[in-house]
Formats: C-alpha cells, structure tokens, sequence
C-alpha cells in the first residue's frame, strides 16, 4: 500500500468550488430533474389527451403499494410520488382512464 499524499492546492481549491452553492457542479441528471417538463412532448399514448401543469395524479393503493394519498402532477417527477417516493410505472390518463408506462407518455420528436 502507497502512502496517500495530501491533497494538492488545486485538488482543495477543486473540492472547495464544488462545494460552494451555485457553482453550476449540477449534473445532467440533475438538471433534467429541475428543469420545469415541457408538456407538449407530453400526451397520452392512447388518445393523445396532453396533460397540463395544473393535472393532478392521486397515490392509491396499487397492488402491493400502499397509497399515501398525495395529488401532485406526476410528470414534475417523472412518475414518482412525492409523499411516500413510490415511483409509478403506469399512469392513468386523465381523460380516457387507461393506464400506459409512464416512459410511454413523453413523446419521441416529430411524433
Ligand atoms: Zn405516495
Ligand atoms: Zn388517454
């Protein structure tokens, strides 16, 4: 085993800017995450129904999932409960009532 030597200037100059806030250290996951859903890419695989930011999803009880009773609109999150963390695989459409992968909704470009 090698000693470890201490960190260099620049490493703690490094570690000190990623820890400052607002450094821009987010990642690409992250920023997808934070980034407001654009809705027009967004409809039901079934009859095309196009959720608003104003849709709200209800967290039911769902085969073995106990539902926390959170409304929320379920494509700020992509599919996930904000209440209990449950991530949801199909989503109801609002409109026409039947279930779709949750992947299903964000439609492809040109679709
Ligand atoms: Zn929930
Ligand atoms: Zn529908």
């Amino acid at each position: 085993m090698l000693p470890r030597p201490d960190l260099s200037p620049l490493l703690q100059i490094y570690f000190l800017f990623r820890q400052s806030p607002g450094f821009g250290d987010y990642s690409a996951t992250e920023k997808l995450k934070d980034a407001p859903p654009d809705f027009s890419h967004i409809r039901c695989p079934l009859c095309r129904w196009q959720p608003q930011k104003s849709s709200r999803w209800h967290c039911s009880d769902f085969g073995l999932h106990f539902g926390c009773g959170t409304n929320w609109n379920t494509f700020d999150t992509r599919g996930q409960c904000p209440g209990c963390r449950y991530r949801w695989q199909w989503t109801d459409c609002l409109r026409c009532f039947r279930s779709s992968p949750h992947e299903a909704w964000y439609a492809e470009s040109g679709d």
